[in-house]
């Protein structure tokens, strides 16, 4: 048995308890795999209940500026794993290995975002079940017109 302090979680999340995240353990619960709607997808091998804060989006917080300058395919640090905080705030995850940024999108999604701050969640709409991909609305603004594969029956055919 591993030693633990008082300062944690008593459901054995191993979270300090002042963090947001404390609520679950559902970080370790989720695995990434190859996914039907795109690329890599996040995967939950446990019962989520609704609401449940299921994955901190992670990364680099980097200003609108730096954000339009990564989001270019020609780009030396070109990014496809930037988020939206807010205006003049992003995260780019992709320096880091971390499931949440393989969350794709779906127009009929099981999970939102949950903003705190610069902090970003991933946060269950509904009840999930064991073997379901997460998903989020991402919103794009529609000029960048990304064709979406999310496979639901209101597909709105982009991202
Ligand atoms: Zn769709």
């Amino acid at each position: 048995m591993s030693a633990r302090t008082a300062a944690l979680c008593e459901n054995s999340c191993d979270t300090p308890l002042e963090s947001p995240m404390h609520k679950s353990s559902k970080e370790a619960a989720v695995e990434v795999r190859d996914s039907s709607i795109h690329g890599k997808g996040a995967f939950v091998s446990d019962f989520l209940e609704s609401d449940t804060l299921i994955l901190e989006y992670t990364g680099e917080l980097i200003d609108r500026k730096t954000a339009v300058e990564r989001d270019n395919p020609d780009a030396p640090d070109y990014s496809c794993y930037i988020l939206q905080v807010d205006d003049d705030t992003y995260i780019d995850a992709r320096l880091v290995e971390h499931p949440a940024k393989y969350v794709n999108h779906s127009c009929e999604p099981n999970c939102n975002l949950s903003r705190d701050g610069t902090k970003v969640f991933i946060r269950a709409l509904r009840a999930i079940i064991p073997g379901e991909e997460l998903t989020y609305d991402y919103e794009y603004a529609a000029s960048e017109n990304l064709r979406c594969r999310c496979g639901a029956p209101r597909c709105r055919g982009r991202v």
